[in-house]
This record gives structure tokens, C-alpha cells and sequence, in this order.
């Protein structure tokens, strides 16, 4: 691992699935804004951020082998990414979920070692419509969510509910929108400060117009999420990582070796 001599953390993106979407069919009411329609290439991917001595995740990514839930095709399998990253999933002391989705939280049970991160009203939301039997249809199943069940179980939970620095160089932000309690995550990386957004914007559109994705449990709340995202980028000077275009491979440097398929020097 490379000396960081100012102290800021390693950031990596690694990608494990992808799929084609059509941009009228992931912005909220795209039609309205008088644009052609395109595709969109859309990545799924989560996030490690390393210090000298500690690795920690920002999101899991999920078995797509297993199921596809919206057509998403297998780039690797996430403990596949991790060992060519030469990472031990029970050397992760920190997991931080974005929110509790499918595609971000699905290998959550890999990590028996990590203090799993979350929003409060996230973990309120999702438990809440399990205890009365209202999974169905929605984007996450009881196998995603044991996992937290456990960590909470483990003393390994710990839910926010404000801004909160969680370790040296990494704040969480909670918003709603997309889900009711997403948390954005500002790290000071190596090459400054960086938002990691996830779903609270999946696309650089939403971060330059903010457009609303189609997806959401609040629209305003949305809206506001991504008010605020431009708002901290200007009061930080962090750069914005969208959670989900494949763009953002193309604005920063793969890593070296056999790894640079996959992942993405972010900081
Ligand atoms: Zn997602």
C-alpha cells in the first residue's frame, strides 16, 4: 500500500455489475425537461477506503449470479474484487451502508468484524416493514437485512441520525430521499476531500441539474439531498462520485495490476 505522506485516506471504487438504462426511464420526469433521450451506462459498485492500518467498505455490492433483480450483469463477484484487492473480508473493521438496498448491502454477512455504519431512519424504515410483513415488492429481502439484525445483536451497529465523524477523515451525512435515511460519506482522501454520494445521486445529471432519479420514498427530500450535495461540495471543495455511472471510470485512473479491470484510484 502506498505512504500517504498528508495523511488522507485511499479511496477505491470497485465496480462488480452493470447493465444500459435509458435516461428517460431513471430521471423522474425526464420528459419535462424538453431533452433527447440516451442511454446511460450504469455501474454498480462500492467503495473501499483504506488508512495505514485499517480497511473499510462503503457499501457491499450483491450476488448477481444469484439474482438479477433489474437485468444487471455480472462484472465480478465482490469477494472476487476484494481478494484481488487483496482484501480479507475479516480484516474490514467498518462497513458503512449507503442505505439498505439490495445492491449495496447484499454480501453485508461477509463482514463479521465490522461495525456496520447506518442511517437511523434507515434501519426504522426497513425493520419497521419486515415486523409487519411488507417486504414484497420492495428492493430489499429478510437475507439482506439479517445481517444488520446480527451486527445489532454483536454490538457491531451503530445507526446515525446527524453529521457524524465515524473515524479519522471520514463524516456521514443522513438524507432521504431515494430511501429515508441514505447517508452520504466526505472523505479526506489522499488527493482531498471527496462526497461519496451513492443513491442519493446515481448520475452526474442529478449532481449538475438536480434531477431527481425515478426512483424515491420522498421526491422534496430528494430534491433537498441533492441541494445539500452541492452545498457541501462548495463549503468543502469535494469533488462529487456519483453512485452509479460508468463515467466516473473514465474521469480517474484504474488501479495498477490485475485489479484495474474492476477498480478505480477515486483518491
Ligand atoms: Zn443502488
Amino acid at each position: 500500500m502506498a505512504v500517504r505522506a498528508d495523511g488522507g485516506l485511499e479511496v477505491l471504487q470497485v465496480k462488480y455489475g452493470e447493465r444500459m438504462v435509458n435516461m428517460s426511464d431513471v430521471f423522474h420526469d425526464y420528459g419535462s425537461y424538453g431533452r433527447p433521450d440516451g442511454q446511460l451506462h450504469m455501474e454498480y459498485n462500492f467503495w473501499v477506503i483504506r488508512s495505514d492500518n485499517d480497511t473499510y467498505l462503503l457499501d457491499t455490492g450483491y450476488d448477481i449470479s444469484q439474482r438479477d433483480w433489474l437485468g444487471e450483469i455480472l462484472v465480478v463477484q465482490p469477494p472476487d474484487g476484494l481478494a484481488l484487492l487483496d482484501i480479507n473480508p475479516a480484516d474490514v473493521s467498518m462497513v458503512i451502508t449507503s442505505h439498505f438496498h439490495y445492491d449495496h448491502i447484499g454480501y453485508l454477512r461477509l463482514f463479521p468484524n465490522a461495525e456496520v455504519v447506518s442511517g437511523a431512519a434507515e434501519h426504522r424504515y426497513w425493520f419497521g416493514k419486515w415486523e409487519t410483513g411488507q417486504l414484497d415488492g420492495e428492493f430489499a429481502i429478510e437475507e439482506h437485512l439479517r445481517p444488520v439484525q446480527t451486527a445489532e445483536r454483536e454490538g457491531r451497529l451503530r445507526l446515525i441520525d446527524q453529521q457524524t465523524e465515524v473515524r479519522d477523515g471520514i463524516t456521514v451525512y443522513p438524507v432521504g430521499g431515494h430511501c429515508p435515511g441514505e447517508l452520504l460519506t466526505l472523505v479526506n482522501s489522499r488527493t482531498g476531500p471527496l462526497i461519496l454520494a451513492a443513491d442519493a445521486a446515481h448520475f452526474y445529471e442529478q449532481i449538475e441539474n438536480e434531477w431527481p432519479f425515478f426512483a424515491f420514498t420522498d421526491l422534496q427530500e430528494m430534491r433537498e439531498a441533492l441541494a445539500f450535495i452541492n452545498g457541501l461540495s462548495r463549503e468543502t471543495g469535494a469533488t462529487v462520485i456519483p453512485g452509479h455511472d460508468g463515467r466516473v471510470r473514465q474521469r480517474f485512473s484504474a488501479v495498477d495490476g490485475a485489479a484495474g479491470d474492476i477498480a478505480t484510484v477515486l483518491g
